[in-house]
């Protein structure tokens, strides 16, 4: 029987990666992608919990859904209703007790059980929770990948390879929602990754919690960390681009930094949080990195790659930061130089050790605190698009532009890039002109001749 299914994902690429596994999982079961919940048999909200008010926007979206599904039922129909992820993980019984009208509320580890779940909300008319850690990985119940990608489209996919996460900041959730790190048996990566270039992929970004301290079991019985496996992934036929996010400082090992310098896949940019310029601060975060251990990462990796760019997350309020602490954090910002940037202000999140700590910043502070910041990023984001300009520069066209006749795709740098060409360059690496730089992107143009259209 043919069903429709809509799918919700808040947060970050592992919960986009997560939806497109669910759809898979949900697949044999008659269920296909639909684009409202009005159409859908079965909606999922595949949550994030990083920041404030998370659990309460999921409930007021439940509200709007309880309604859609009351009308259904009105006219004789059927609707299950499920939320997944971080905020499902950290509610959990409390979610049920909340929106009792929700059918299966279950964590990040859980989703291979769907068919199951689903089975047991149909027999028992009541509503599942599942928000164990199981012990045994999910992957390995989880089917081959079959559904298009969502997010970056085509050509481009996400492939988890690490999960959960070991480090305890005191600012954050995830130990708590995402359980500890496990990270996936190389073998299992390669074959998914052959079976995304079978798809038609040309990039793939490994992702992870900490996907740096990748440790998975390798082909010939020994570990392998990160740099190994990213080796290995550049050897299967067909894969042109590598990237992985989002990385942990203190797990920059010299493997993984010469892989940058040797592995032309590999893109030389790299997403690497600091949070903070300041060492007492990133003390108080439980940051197992000072700052100056940061930037002597980033010259190791200029060393190797000279035209690597870094991007990062962003930090400030969090408790204690003096105006001192901030001045450190702004001048890391403009020695480092960023050409892309996350910042937020520091949100205290239930359970963490931060959040009781009685040295909080004041809103108004971190308000000015974050708008001095994002002030300098976006100048910096500005000046490296700028630089662009006038260079031919390697774009991968992942998917077709807002505009009849366009197409979009990314640099090595993620910048995305609008410019006009034939629909059949879907899926190319072109190397058009770069003619205009904005804020957040570049447009460029393309000699449609053969010598341009340059599968590199
Ligand atoms: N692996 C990364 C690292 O280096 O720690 C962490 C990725 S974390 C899942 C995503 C980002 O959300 C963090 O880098 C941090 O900047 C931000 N974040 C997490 N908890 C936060 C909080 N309580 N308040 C503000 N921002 C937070």
């Amino acid at each position: 029987m043919f069903k429709k299914l809509y799918i919700k994902t808040y947060g970050c690429q592992m919960n986009v990666y997560d939806s497109d596994r669910m759809k898979d999982v949900l697949k044999p079961l008659g269920y296909s992608p639909c684009d409202s919940p009005e159409d859908a048999d079965m909606v999922i909200l595949n949550t994030c919990h990083i920041r404030e008010k998370a659990a309460e926007k999921v409930y007021s979206e439940l509200g709007r859904l309880n309604k859609i599904k009351n009308n259904k039922i009105g006219q004789g129909l059927e609707m299950i209703l499920a939320v997944a992820g971080c905020v499902a993980q950290a509610e959990s019984e409390e979610m049920l007790r909340r929106a009792p009208f929700v059918d299966l509320v279950f964590g990040p580890q859980a989703y291979h059980n769907l068919p199951e779940m689903i089975a047991r909300v149909s027999r028992a008319k009541g509503s599942v929770l599942n928000t164990d850690f199981p012990t045994q990985a999910k992957f390995d119940y989880l089917p081959e990948v079959m559904v298009g990608k969502e997010g970056i489209e085509g050509a481009s996919a996400f492939l988890t390879i690490q999960e959960g996460c070991d480090k305890f900041c005191a600012f954050c959730v995830v130990p708590y929602t995402r359980g500890a790190e496990f990270s996936r048996p190389a073998a299992d990566i390669l074959v998914e990754t052959k079976r995304l270039v079978d798809l038609g992929v040309k990039e793939v970004t490994l992702l992870g919690q900490n996907v740096n301290s990748y440790h998975g079991m390798g082909t010939g019985g020994i570990e392998w960390g990160l740099g190994r496996l990213i080796r290995e992934v550049a050897e299967v036929d067909g894969i042109e681009r590598i990237r992985y996010m989002t990385s942990y400082p203190a797990d920059m090992d010299e493997e993984l930094i010469s892989a940058h310098g040797e592995i032309e896949a590999l893109m030389p940019f790299l997403h690497l949080p600091v949070q903070s310029g300041s060492d007492k601060v990133l003390k108080a975060m439980n940051r197992r990195h000072g700052a100056d251990q940061y930037r002597q990462i980033v010259e190791r990796l200029e060393k190797v790659r000279s035209d690597i760019a870094l991007s990062s997350d962003f930090i400030v309020g969090f408790p204690g930061e003096s105006d001192t602490d901030f001045e450190n954090t702004m001048k890391l910002v403009k020695e480092v130089g960023f050409i892309q940037a996350y910042s937020f202000k520091y949100s205290p999140r239930p359970g963490t050790p931060a959040a009781s700590l009685d040295n909080q910043v004041h809103e108004t502070v971190k308000t000015e605190r974050l708008k001095i910041l994002q002030h300098e990023l976006n100048k910096q984001q500005l000046a490296f698009n700028e630089s662009c300009v006038g260079r031919n520069m390697p774009v991968l066209l992942d998917r077709p532009g807002r505009i009849k006749g366009q197409i979009v795709g990314r640099t090595p740098y993620m910048q995305p890039v609008h410019i006009s060409a034939p629909e059949h360059f879907l899926g190319t690496i072109v190397h058009p002109y770069i003619e205009v730089a904005k804020a957040n992107s570049l447009a460029g143009s393309l000699q449609i001749t053969e010598q341009s259209k340059n599968v590199a």
